[in-house]
């Protein structure tokens, strides 16, 4: 365990969905008031990166310029595919430095790995450059963020044998699912004597709010206790997770929360039965396993709004949502955009997400059902 990281609660403020104003800002003030409340109830874990729009420059007004440097750690990322070169790629570490107001990052990471960027790093020197800094004192643990498989996995560790943890996608509705492979690669890091941090846990909001069928179970079993929480303790259940990530932006979840990392409780075998049968409905329910990272639509030719067109017809799916209901939200989440039906397969999107979803074919599907 990193020896910062000892003893302190699981739970880590990710601060990639800050809360906003109506004029679109970052709400400063609030975000303050988050942080206070998460330090008070025993959080140290502030994660943020370079690609965060400004939520560096929020995590110094809100945390580092209002509370001591030895009562919070702070992790940031640097990102080579936002770079343009070597230099530029390099040149984000002092940025993110400056961005914040700190000296030297508690955790630093290489955002986002995967088979795809692997090389990318590689070209860029960036490992290299990461451990000068680590040797100079201002990286003091390095990891990276990890989207790919069991085996991708295996080889950049086997190469990068020095990282002293990753940061992993885990939550329990992907645990046992094959084309995510959670539980695989959340082994594979362990194999390798690797910490983890988790990132989605509760898998982009959608654990918060589950299927009918899973709500009603888990009502039954402990009435009163979020579903959230479920997800949360699962995940902070498993050995060598440091800090179970959760993007808070409102005062309530934040107190749901602290008071289930607070009091934690591993899962009893009674409970993880449950978690198995919560898998089997979300597995084989058919609805798509997008987690509205968002990271598919940048470079979408037809502005198509992907993630949001997934979670409407996951909600008709799994909630039952009436036709009409459905094709409302449906032309809400379209208007002055792209439909599923202007897709012209140049398949970008796919090759961007870390799910690894057909979203060409499951955006034909959602065309035949909502337009
Ligand atoms: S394949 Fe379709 S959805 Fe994906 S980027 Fe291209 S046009 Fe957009
Ligand atoms: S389709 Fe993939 S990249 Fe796009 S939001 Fe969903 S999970 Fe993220």
């Amino acid at each position: 365990m990193p020896h910062t990281m000892k003893n302190q609660l699981k739970l880590g403020f990710g601060l990639m969905r800050l809360p906003r104003k109506a004029d679109g800002s970052i709400d400063v003030d609030l975000t303050a008031a988050l942080a206070d409340r998460f330090i008070e109830g025993g959080g140290t874990y502030f994660d943020t990166a370079y690609v965060y729009e400004g939520s560096e420059e929020a995590a110094r007004k809100a945390l580092v310029e209002r509370h001591a440097r030895d009562s919070f750690t702070i992790a940031s990322k640097l990102n080579a595919r936002a770079a343009r070169s070597r230099e530029d790629a390099r040149a984000q570490f002092d940025i993110s430095r400056k961005r914040l107001g700190v000296d030297f990052f508690d955790f630093y990471l290489l955002h986002a790995m995967g088979e795809g960027n692997y090389g990318t790093y590689n070209d860029y020197g960036i490992w290299e450059f990461l451990a000068e800094k680590k040797e100079q004192g201002l990286i003091r643990h390095l990891g990276f963020s990890f989207h790919d498989t069991p085996a991708v996995l295996d080889r950049i560790l086997t190469d990068h044998p020095e990282v002293d943890f990753v940061q992993l996608q885990l939550n329990y509705a992907d645990w046992e699912n094959p084309e995510v492979e959670s539980r695989g690669v959340y082994e594979m890091a362990r194999r390798h004597g690797k910490y983890v941090t988790v990132m989605e846990p509760c898998k982009g909001g959608l654990l918060a709010n589950p299927p009918k069928a899973v709500k009603e179970m888990f009502d039954a079993a402990a009435p009163g206790k979020s579903y959230a929480s479920w997800a949360f303790r699962f995940i902070a259940s498993q050995e060598g997770i440091f800090t179970v990530l959760s993007g808070m932006n409102a005062m309530d979840q934040m107190e749901d929360n602290l008071s289930t990392m607070q009091n934690f409780v591993p899962m009893t075998e009674e409970e993880y039965a449950l978690i198995a049968k919560a898998q089997d409905i979300i597995l084989n329910g058919g609805s798509i396993p997008c987690t509205g990272c968002s990271y598919c639509t940048e470079g979408c030719p037809q502005q198509i709004p992907i993630p949001r067109i997934f979670r409407t017809r996951n909600n008709q799916i799994l909630y039952d949502l009436p036709l009409e209901k459905a094709k409302g939200e449906y032309a809400f989440a379209t208007g002055g955009r792209g439909k599923a039906s202007d897709c012209v397969e140049c398949r970008q999107c796919e090759d961007a997400c870390p799910q690894h979803l057909e979203i060409t074919r499951l955006l034909k599907e959602c065309a035949a059902a909502l337009e």
